[in-house]
């Protein structure tokens, strides 16, 4: 049964359901419902889980965890709550960071406004009422006057198109899907297949606890180590002082992280010092390597091939047979071009008697069986199969609900052939949508993003209600002069070259085969400063009604 939402007093003007509609209870999503109601809006939230969370909420496989400061990550809005909450470690686990969630939700009294166990399956705007209908699983429609989307970037998993998947007779589980109850590892022959950061937290995780552990390998991944610890009495105290220089420091960085990159070039220091830098980087704890390297690493070739090098040396050293060491080091793409998965001893993993790493470009998976996998003609028996296979990611959560601008456009029409967004906030066509975290929008240490995306759509519609405004659409002419910037940034990165989710491609979805510019790769201050800018001028390059 859906939980109980309150019944805060209809606006008496719209006669809508409700004055705004969120879809989704993640960290967009909740601090969304907080500043909307501030607003005095009657809002709901609908959210497919049975709890708050999002990503923290389905993502409950063994050794989930943050790969960004457990203190850079949580809300930075509520000095109440930065004081009050303690985290752990420096980079805390799924169970502590879903704790976080619903501390929120209870501080906040959140829950009242938010109806569980609730998929939305379509959003129909109606231009006659300027309104928004939406659609549940189970057919209850409601309408909304503004309608946000705060469905995640990496919230619709993929699972491979491979021969016999339902056959399988043991458990099997995708990551993103993990259930509630402890999954037994003992003494297990087990599999997992996808090595990208969720493949490597749930293999070092568990490697030691199963019986046995295959892993199917497609791409290896670059990975750095992690470095974490618990946070003692001392440092919690540091950190709590601090608060306000770290988000400061937030709001400067290229990404929104601690980090952000040397202002030097690989060139531009001696051999001597650039392997004692990237060591430095190599033995400090979270994203340094990758957000705080030099500045041309990603950019430059010749610059990234000089910390890929070096990174090859360390997975050589680390893993003892020189076979396998060769197979963990990637060949197609270069260092920190892909999401860099942060590890805890996880190329140590591959010198357990234990562990197998089956290289799939060789030995390709041809078919589930009910025992297990066979791939390259022979036959594994597994009791357990993990599907660390990834997301749809960025537009896939769109693809997923049916969503009808004016005239009936289809948003998934709209986007074959990649989104086109007013700065990933609003799209030409569908007036009085807003995406949080959607396509086009600077992503990097997220709830950074979010506060701001969430801050920014709520001015927009603080300033519609004090001016009377029903109707807010993004024009084509602000579409077409986002998009091509966006695209424009992504020209000379070499991340832009290289097959992953942040390019839109995953081979387990129909479609999903050709790179696209997904993500906004400029720099989150320019970002803001552009979105500050159109507030500024009272919203005038959108079309207002
Ligand atoms: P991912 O990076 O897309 O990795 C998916 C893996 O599955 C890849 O190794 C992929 O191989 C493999 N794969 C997919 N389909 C396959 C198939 N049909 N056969 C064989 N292998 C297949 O997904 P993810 O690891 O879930 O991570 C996604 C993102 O979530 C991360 O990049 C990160 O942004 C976020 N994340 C964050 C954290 C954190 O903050 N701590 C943790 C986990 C994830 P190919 O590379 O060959 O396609």
């Amino acid at each position: 049964m859906p939980t109980s939402p309150s019944h805060n007093p209809p606006d008496g003007r719209s006669g809508l359901d409700f004055d705004a509609i969120v879809i989704g209870a993640g960290l967009s999503g909740m601090y969304q419902l907080y500043r909307l109601r501030e607003l005095g809006l009657k809002v709901r939230v609908f959210e497919a889980g049975t709890e708050v969370g999002g990503t923290w909420y389905w993502n409950r496989y063994p050794g989930a965890r943050f790969d960004s400061e457990s203190y850079s990550y949580g809300y930075s809005f509520s000095k109440e709550l930065l004081e009050e909450w303690e985290w752990s470690e420096h980079f805390a686990g799924q169970p502590e960071t879903l704790r976080y969630c619903k501390h929120v939700a209870d501080k906040f009294d959140l829950r009242r406004d938010i109806q569980f166990r609730s998929r939305v399956t379509s959003a129909i705007y109606d231009e006659a009422g300027r309104s928004w209908t939406i659609t549940l699983e189970d057919s209850a429609r409601f309408s909304t006057r503004f309608l946000i989307t705060a469905i995640g970037p990496l919230s619709t998993p993929t699972l491979p198109r491979v021969e016999g998947r339902d056959d399988f007779k043991g458990q099997s589980f995708h990551t993103a899907r993990w259930p509630k109850e402890p999954v037994d590892f003992k003494d297990k022959r087990v599999a997992v297949i996808g090595t990208g950061a969720t493949g490597v937290q749930t293999i070092q995780t568990i490697a030691s606890e199963v019986g046995h552990l295959t892993v199917f390998q497609r791409t290896p991944n670059w990975c750095a180590p992690l470095h974490n610890g618990k946070i003692d009495a001392e440092t919690q105290k540091k950190i709590k002082a601090g608060y306000g220089e770290m988000f400061a420091r937030c709001r400067e960085t290229f990404a929104c992280f601690i980090h952000t990159p040397d202002p030097r070039g690989a060139f531009e220091v001696s051999d001597e010092e650039r392997e004692a830098f990237y060591e430095k980087l190599y033995g400090e704890p979270g994203f340094g390597i990758w957000q705080g390297n030099f500045r041309d690493i990603l950019l430059d070739r010749k610059a990234n091939a000089t910390i890929s090098e070096f990174v090859a040396r360390k997975i050589r050293s680390r893993v003892k047979d020189p076979k396998i060491a060769e197979k963990l080091i990637p060949r197609n793409h270069g260092f920190g071009t892909r999401r860099l998965p942060l590890e805890t001893f996880y190329y140590e993993v591959y010198n357990r008697d234990n562990v197998e790493l089956i290289d799939i470009t060789e030995t390709p998976i041809e078919r589930i069986t009910p025992d297990g996998i066979r791939a390259g003609g022979r036959d594994f028996a597994f009791d357990i199969i993990i599907f660390a296979t990834g997301f749809d990611a960025i537009t896939g959560a769109f693809d997923q609900i049916d969503f009808r601008g004016t005239d009936g456009v289809q948003l998934r029409d709209k986007w074959k052939r990649g989104p086109e967004t007013y700065l990933g906030l609003m799209v030409h066509q569908f007036p009085n949508m807003m995406m949080l975290m959607g396509p086009h929008t600077a992503l990097g240490n997220i709830p950074r993003s979010i506060e701001y995306s969430v801050d920014w759509v709520t001015a927009l519609i603080r300033y519609a209600r004090e001016h009377g405004l029903t109707r807010l659409e993004a024009t084509p002419e602000g579409v077409a002069s986002w998009t091509d910037h966006v695209k424009a940034l992504g020209a000379g990165l070499l991340s832009n070259e290289v097959d992953s989710w942040m390019t839109g491609i995953n081979r387990n979805v129909e479609g999903k085969t050709t790179r696209i510019v997904a993500r906004y790769s400029g720099s989150a201050p320019a970002y803001r400063a552009r979105c500050d800018e159109v507030a500024a001028n009272e919203y005038r390059e959108l079309s207002l009604a």
